[in-house]
C-alpha cells in the first residue's frame, strides 16, 4: 500500500472546537438590546450554540437568535396565515411580496437576488398553516444583503397596491384576441394545475382534508385551480394586512455573525409598527368518535394497466404537539415501523403482492396536531379491504409482541448516527433548525425545546434498556384504540380529465358569453398591457437599488477540496482530509462498463435486489438491522457520465457507498463484501415487487416531473452515455419494467442468470477506484478494512471485457402522452458537434437566460411554472426545458427567440457584474464534508484538472457583452432544424401540435 497523506490539523480542529464551546456556553447577550427584551437565553449543546429569544417591545415580534461557528448563516421570517378557503391566498401571496417593495421598487427584486448574489438558500414556502421566507448565505455582506431585500418585501410589498402581481402570480383572463377562447393564465394557477394533475398529490391532499375537516387543514393553502379563480384582489390584500404584522412574525436567525447587529437590522424595519392584535391562532380539529371512510377519484389513463387503486389509512395521534419525549419516543415507533425496508409494517405491505408501492408519510409532526399514515398503491379494487385488514393484523400483532431487541438497537443507531452526522445535504443545518424549532414555537411552545434531544434521548434510552415496555402500550393508545381514523380509497376515472377541462371551458365561454363587446375589448387591452408589462424590463437605473457585491468580494483563485491521489494496492486511492466528527465516508467505484448493453436497463433492478432477499449468511431482516446497528447506511447505484473533450469517452462505474463511524469502518466494509458476493438474487417474488415498486415510481416522475423524462430522451438521442442513461432511468427504463414483469412470470431463470451475470461483471478489481473522506485519524483507521474490501473482489479482469456500448436512440421529435393538464416541453442540440469550444462565460450566460429571457417568456407571461436551460459541459448538450407549462409550440418559438435575445442584448455593467457573482456564486456552493469528498471524486472520474476549474474561472470573471453574441451564434444549433425536440404533455395536446407543425413531424407515443 503506498499512499501518502497530508497530516492534518484534527486534534488542533477538535481543540479549537472545545474552546469554541466554551466561549458559546459562556457568550452573553449583547449589551445594546436595540429596542428588544431578551426573554430567555440557553446554551444548546447539541449543535453549539448560544441562544437567545428576544422580543420587541414595540410590537411584540418574537426573535430566536443562535450563534456558533457556522459559516453558513441562516435567516427566516416566518407568519401564521391559516387560510379559510382553497383559493391559495397564501400561495399567491408568498409569490407576489417577493415581486417588488417600498426600498426595492423592481419588478422581481427576488430574481435580481438570483442573479447576483453568493446565496446558499433562497425561496419561500408555503405551508398549510404558515408562510416562511429563509435564506442562507455565507459571505456577511451578502447575507444581510438577502435578510434586507427579504423584510422590506413581506412588510412593504407593492403586490398589495398593484393589481397586476396578483394576476400575473395568481390569476387573470387571457385573451389575445377578441375571437379567441377565454383562458385562465397565473404561475400559481398553473404550478397547482400541475399538483392537481399528479395522483400522488390527489392522495395526499384528499387524506389531509379527511384528516381535518373542521380546522385550517381542512383547505388546500396551495389553491384548487378551480377555486383559485374565485379569488379577489381586495381578498389578497386584506389578507396581507391582517398577517403579514410584525406582531404575528417569528423571526430567526443563526451562524457566527454579531447579535447586535441582527437585533439592529430588524429594528429598522420592526420600529415603524405598533403592536397589533392578530388573531392568527391555529384551532384544534377535536377527536373523531368513530372512524371515517373516505372515497374520492383520480383522472387516469386508459390502459388496462392504470385502472389501480389507492388506499391509505390516516391517523390524528395528539390534540397538540407533542412534549419533546413522546415526541422522541413517537419517532422511534415510526422509524421502528417503517425506517428501513426490513421494518415490519413496511415489509408486510411490500411482500403481500397486494399493491405496487407504499404511499403515506408515516408521521408528521410538522403541524399544530402530529398524524400518522400508511396504505398502498396499485391495488386492485377488491384488494383494498385486505390492505387494511393487512395493516391492522400487523399492528395488533406488533402491540401484542412488541419489537425484538435487535430492531431497536438497530433503530437507535440509525437515529443517533443522524444526530451525530448534522448531515442535512444542501439545505443549511442552520434552516433546519429553524424548522424544527418553529414545531414547537408556532403553537405557543418553547423554542428551545425541539433543539434539544441529549437529555429526553438519554432519558428514553434508559426507560427501554431497563425492560419497560415503551412501544407497545404507545401502539395501543396511537393506532389501534385510536378512533381519529380516517381511510381514503382513491379510485380510477377514465372519463374525469375531460370532464373537469369541459367544465373549465364551459365556464369560460359562459363568462365570455355574459361580456358586451367593450367588456371583451377590455380583456384584450388588459391582456396585452400585462403582456408588455411582464415584457419590459426594468431600467438599468431601477435595478441599482438591489445591494450588490463588487467583483472584488469575489475569490479570484477557486477553492479547492483537500485530495490526495495514491493507490491502495492495484486500486485507485483518493482521500480527502476533512474534519467529519469521527465519520468514515467511503466509496468504492467498480468498473461497469463491463456489463453488456442488453442487461444495462436491469441494473437499477440489480442494485435494489441486493440484500433485499437476504445474503447466504442472514435472512434481509437481519441483514438490515445489522447495517442499521454498525453503520450510518450502505447503498449501491451506477454512475454513468459522458466525459468532455472525447465523443466516445464514458465514465461508467457501480458505485458502493457507505458511512460508519471510524471504529465500525471494518464491519461496514464487511458488510459491503456480503452484499456484493453473498447477497440471494433468486427470490421471484421479491423480486416481482421490486419490478412493481420501480415501475409505479417511474410513472409517478413522468406525470410530476416530465422535463426530467423529456431531458432524458433528448440525451438519449445524442451521446452513449445518454442512452445508457435513459436505459437505466428514463422512458425506455419504464418500458423495460412493463416488459420485465411478465418475464419474471414467464421466465424467470433467464432473469435470475441476467442478475448473476451482472454480479459477474461488477466484481473485479481491474480498473477499480475507492474515495476515502474522512480526518486523518479516521482515514488512517478505516484503510486497512477497505483495502480488505478490495481485496475480496476478483482479482483478474472479467470475461466479458470486451463489450463496447454503442448504441444511441434515432433523433426523432417526440411527443409522450399521459394523462395532464399541463406540458412538459425540451428541446436541445449539442453544442460541441457544431463546433462550439467550452468557455466559462456560458455558465453566466445560462444562469442569466434562467432568469431573464425564459424566464419573461416560459415563466410569467407564459404563464408555465419553470422556464430554463442546461448546458451540460461534460457532453455539450444544450438543453431547454419548461416545467408545468400550459403552452407546448409558443414554448418552442420562445426558446427559438433566444439567439434573437441574446444577440440584441446590451447588459450593462451592474448587470454582468451581478451575473458573474451568481455564477461564482453557484460553483463555489457551500458543501458539508461528504459532499466535498464526493464532488472532488467526480472531478477525478471527469478528469477535470484545478488548471482547467481556474481557467473556467478565469473565463467567468472575464465575461463581456461580446461574449453573449458569441455565444447566441452557438445557440444556432438549437434552433437548426436538426435541433431534437421532446415534451410530455396530454394526448389533446399532441394531437393539436402535430398538425399545427407538420414540418416537426412529431412521432406521438402513448405512456400512460
Ligand atoms: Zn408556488
Amino acid at each position: 500500500m503506498q499512499t501518502t497523506m497530508r497530516k492534518s490539523q484534527t486534534s488542533a480542529a477538535i481543540a479549537a472546537d472545545n474552546a469554541s464551546v466554551e466561549s458559546m456556553a459562556t457568550m452573553s447577550a449583547p449589551s445594546n438590546l436595540h429596542g428588544f427584551d431578551l426573554v430567555k437565553e440557553e446554551f444548546v449543546p447539541e449543535y453549539n450554540a448560544k441562544g437567545f429569544l428576544f422580543k420587541h417591545k414595540k410590537t411584540g415580534a418574537e426573535v430566536m437568535s443562535l450563534s456558533n461557528d457556522d459559516e453558513n448563516k441562516s435567516f427566516g421570517v416566518t407568519f401564521r396565515t391559516p387560510p379559510a378557503n382553497s383559493t391559495g391566498i397564501p400561495h399567491i401571496l408568498e409569490h407576489s411580496v417577493l415581486c417588488g417593495s417600498r426600498k426595492y421598487p423592481i419588478k422581481e427584486p427576488f430574481v435580481e437576488l438570483i442573479k447576483g448574489s453568493l446565496n446558499t438558500f433562497l425561496n419561500a414556502m408555503t405551508y398549510p398553516d404558515r408562510t416562511c421566507y429563509p435564506v442562507a448565505s455565507c459571505n456577511l455582506a451578502d447575507f444581510y444583503n438577502l435578510v434586507d431585500v427579504y423584510l422590506d418585501a413581506v412588510f412593504h410589498p407593492k403586490c398589495i397596491e398593484n393589481e397586476r402581481t396578483f394576476e400575473q402570480e395568481g390569476w387573470h383572463y387571457e385573451l389575445n384576441d377578441k375571437d379567441e377562447d377565454l383562458t385562465y393564465k397565473g404561475v400559481v394557477f398553473n404550478e397547482m394545475k400541475g399538483v392537481y394533475s399528479s395522483p400522488d398529490s390527489v392522495l395526499a391532499r384528499e387524506c389531509q382534508q379527511a384528516l381535518f375537516p373542521e380546522n385550517t387543514y381542512g383547505v388546500d393553502s396551495g389553491g384548487s385551480p378551480e377555486v383559485i379563480p374565485e379569488l379577489t384582489f381586495a381578498e389578497f390584500k386584506d389578507f396581507h394586512g391582517k398577517f403579514y404584522h410584525p406582531s404575528n412574525a417569528r423571526l430567526w436567525f443563526y451562524g457566527d455573525d454579531d447579535v447586535e447587529n441582527r437585533l439592529k437590522l430588524l429594528s429598522g424595519f420592526l420600529d415603524e409598527f405598533d403592536a397589533k392584535d392578530v388573531d392568527s391562532s391555529i384551532a384544534s380539529q377535536a377527536f373523531f368518535k368513530e372512524p371515517k371512510r373516505v372515497v374520492k377519484t383520480y383522472a387516469s389513463g386508459e390502459d388496462e394497466e392504470a385502472q389501480k387503486c389507492f388506499v391509505q389509512i390516516n391517523w390524528l395521534l395528539n390534540d397538540k404537539p407533542f412534549d419533546q419525549e413522546t415526541a422522541l419516543a413517537v419517532g422511534f415507533l415510526d422509524n421502528l415501523l417503517l425506517g428501513s425496508s426490513a421494518s415490519p409494517l413496511r415489509l408486510a405491505l411490500e411482500e403481500s403482492g397486494l399493491g405496487e408501492a407504499i404511499v403515506g408519510f408515516g408521521l408528521e409532526d410538522e403541524l399544530r396536531q402530529p398524524s400518522f399514515a400508511i396504505g398502498m398503491k396499485g391495488v386492485e379494487e377488491a384488494d383494498i379491504p385486505k390492505v387494511e385488514k393487512l395493516i391492522y393484523d400487523t399492528m395488533e400483532k406488533i402491540a401484542t409482541e412488541g419489537f425484538t431487541d435487535d430492531a431497536i438497537e438497530a433503530s437507535i443507531n440509525s437515529i443517533e448516527f443522524s444526530l451525530r452526522e448534522n448531515n442535512t445535504g444542501r439545505f443549511p443545518r442552520g434552516l433546519s433548525m429553524m424548522l424544527r424549532s418553529l414545531s414547537a414555537w408556532l403553537y405557543e411552545g418553547d423554542p428551545f425545546e425541539p433543539l434539544r434531544y441529549e437529555e429526553p434521548l438519554k432519558h428514553l434510552k434508559s426507560r427501554i434498556s431497563s425492560s419497560e415496555d415503551v412501544f407497545r402500550p404507545l401502539m395501543r393508545r396511537m393506532f389501534l384504540e385510536n378512533t381519529h381514523r380516517v381511510t381514503v380509497e382513491l379510485k380510477p376515472d377514465q372519463k374525469l380529465g375531460e370532464i373537469e377541462a369541459n367544465e373549465e371551458k364551459m365556464k369560460l365561454s359562459a363568462k365570455k358569453a355574459s361580456l358586451s363587446s367593450e367588456e371583451i375589448e377590455h380583456v384584450v387591452a388588459e391582456t396585452a398591457a400585462l403582456k408588455l408589462l411582464q415584457e419590459t424590463p426594468d431600467s438599468p437605473e431601477a435595478l441599482k437599488c438591489i445591494p450588490a457585491l463588487a467583483l472584488s468580494d469575489i475569490p479570484k483563485t477557486a477553492k479547492e477540496i483537500p485530495s490526495d491521489v495514491g493507490s491502495i494496492g492495484s486500486t485507485e486511492l483518493l482521500t480527502h482530509d476533512l474534519f467529519t466528527n469521527d465519520i468514515i465516508y467511503a466509496e468504492h467505484l467498480l468498473d461497469m462498463k463491463t456489463i453488456p448493453e442488453d442487461l444495462l436497463p436491469l441494473v437499477p433492478l440489480w442494485t435494489r435486489a441486493l440484500g433485499r432477499m437476504g445474503t447466504s449468511k442472514r435472512n434481509f431482516i437481519e441483514f438490515d438491522q445489522i447495517i442499521n446497528a454498525q453503520t450510518g447506511g450502505i447503498s449501491v447505484s451506477p454512475f454513468v457520465s459522458p466525459i468532455r473533450g472525447d465523443p466516445n469517452a464514458i465514465s461508467a462505474y457501480m458505485v458502493f457507498r457507505g458511512k460508519a463511524t471510524s471504529d465500525k469502518a471494518g464491519i461496514m466494509h464487511d458488510l459491503m463484501t456480503e452484499m456484493l458476493f453473498d447477497s440471494k438474487l433468486d427470490d421471484q417474488k421479491i423480486f416481482k415487487q421490486l419490478v412493481l415498486e420501480t415501475r409505479s415510481g417511474m410513472e409517478s416522475r413522468v406525470q410530476g416531473a416530465g422535463h426530467s423524462i423529456a431531458a432524458s430522451r433528448l440525451e438519449a438521442q445524442d451521446s452513449v452515455a445518454g442512452w445508457v442513461n435513459e436505459q437505466m432511468g428514463g422512458l425506455d427504463q419504464l418500458e423495460y419494467l412493463r416488459k420485465l414483469a411478465k418475464r419474471v412470470d414467464e421466465d424467470w431463470d433467464s432473469v435470475v442468470a441476467d442478475l448473476e451475470t451482472i454480479r459477474k461483471c461488477v466484481s473485479s478489481r481491474n480498473n477499480s477506484i475507492t474515495n476515502l473522506t474522512g480526518d486523518s485519524k479516521t482515514l488512517d483507521l478505516s484503510l486497512s478494512s477497505a483495502e480488505k474490501f478490495l481485496g475480496s473482489l476478483n482479482q483478474s479482469a472479467p470475461a466479458s471485457s470486451a463489450n463496447a456500448w454503442k448504441t444511441i436512440n434515432p433523433a426523432i421529435n417526440e411527443l409522450l402522452t399521459v394523462p395532464t393538464t399541463v406540458n412538459y416541453v425540451g428541446k436541445a442540440a449539442n453544442l460541441y458537434k457544431s463546433g462550439y469550444e467550452l468557455n466559462g462565460s456560458s455558465y453566466v450566460i445560462n444562469k442569466l437566460l434562467g432568469t431573464t429571457w425564459l424566464w419573461d417568456r416560459v415563466r410569467v407571461s407564459g404563464g408555465a411554472y419553470g422556464g430554463f436551460s442546461d448546458f451540460d459541459s461534460h457532453s455539450g448538450m444544450f438543453t431547454y426545458l419548461s416545467y408545468r407549462d400550459p403552452n407546448l409550440l409558443k414554448t418552442l418559438d420562445n426558446y427559438d427567440g433566444t439567439v434573437e435575445f441574446l444577440r440584441n442584448l446590451h447588459v450593462d455593467e451592474d448587470e454582468l457584474t451581478k451575473s458573474i457573482i451568481g455564477t461564482i456564486g453557484e460553483i463555489d456552493s457551500y458543501q458539508l464534508p461528504d459532499a466535498k469528498g464526493y464532488t472532488s471524486l467526480m472531478r477525478h472520474l471527469l478528469k477535470i484538472t484545478p488548471e482547467e476549474r481556474q481557467e473556467r474561472r478565469e473565463q467567468i470573471l472575464g465575461t463581456t457583452n461580446k461574449s453573449f453574441i458569441d455565444f447566441a451564434g452557438a445557440l444556432e444549433a438549437v434552433r437548426a432544424p436538426s435541433a431534437i425536440v421532446s415534451a410530455v404533455c396530454s394526448a389533446e395536446a399532441a394531437e393539436k401540435a402535430k398538425s399545427e407543425r407538420p414540418d416537426l413531424d412529431f412521432q406521438i407515443k402513448r405512456v400512460i
